[in-house]
């Protein structure tokens, strides 16, 4: 394993409270670590050429740049690596700046701070596996768990916006917490104005398909595949034919409940 650190500046964001060059001097004694530096823009064309530069010249195979938080440049030196011929994933990134430099103003106990925490990303570089895309179809269904007054609005929502949705909710009708209040803060309007609305339009959505008195019993798979079993729980009455809903719902026991699959 070739491990290259490279340490950012950042001009003085991170250098004026960080001493750059003992973490790099640091970094050099890891085991593992074949090159360690530090530049004052990483992320500058020059920066990322010296990264490229050091991956062809030191060979190396695994890279950590301690710079600035992954949300800001990840991506940036994801695809520097991939230029040099690594698989874009042997990259880590420190956040020195957000989590170190600028919250800190003792630069001792930042040095020594930022000397662990590039220590760390250099430890998980060397577990990191070469990753690939691909692409796949997926399931264009919504299942929201919960009939409170937030899942009615995300499945409407979501209906509204062409998408198939399943909505379970564990009691025998939707409304949720909300259902139970007289009026609502901060307009003192009745809860109940709010939420009829939303119920009958969920009830009548043609996209939302609704599981009352239902839990989810299992879920597996991954984003845009999931496997989910429903339990629905048996009312012992006769939605069609029943006329009392509310009376028959009293008087019945509990009995075995139905398994529905369905994927989302
Ligand atoms: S990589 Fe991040 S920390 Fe370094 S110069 Fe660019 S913005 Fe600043």
């Amino acid at each position: 394993m070739r491990v290259g650190v490279f340490i950012c500046h950042c001009g003085s964001n991170i250098a004026g409270t960080v001493d750059v060059a003992r973490v790099a001097a640091e970094l050099r004694k890891v085991p593992g670590v074949a090159f360690a530096t530090n530049y004052m823009y990483t992320c500058s064309e020059p920066g990322q050429e010296e990264i490229k530069q050091a991956i062809q010249k030191e060979k190396l195979n695994r890279i950590v740049v301690a710079a600035c938080s992954p949300r800001m440049h990840e991506l940036t030196f994801r695809r520097t690596i991939e230029k040099a011929g690594l698989n874009r994933y042997f990259l880590e990134m420190a956040n020195i700046r957000e989590h170190i430099s600028w919250v800190g103003l003792d630069k001792e106990a930042n040095t020594n701070k930022a000397i662990e925490v590039v220590k760390m990303a250099v430890a998980k570089v060397m577990q990191n596996k070469p990753l690939y895309s691909s692409s796949f179809k997926v399931n264009k269904r919504v299942l929201v768990i919960g009939g409170g007054v937030a899942g009615m609005q995300a499945a409407l929502d979501c209906a509204d916006g062409g998408l198939d949705v399943i909505l379970v909710e564990k009691s025998p009708s939707v409304g949720g917490m909300m259902a139970r209040l007289d009026k609502t803060f901060p307009t003192i309007d009745c809860s109940i104005c709010i939420l009829g609305p939303k119920m009958v339009d969920v009830a009548q959505h043609d996209k939302i398909k609704l599981y009352a008195y239902s839990e989810i019993d299992d879920i597996k798979g991954y984003v845009g595949n999931y496997q989910v079993k429903i339990k629905k729980k048996a009312t012992y009455v006769d939605w069609v034919k029943c006329t009392a809903a509310a009376s028959a719902w009293r008087s019945v026991r509990p009995r075995t409940p139905m398994i529905i699959s369905t994927s989302a």
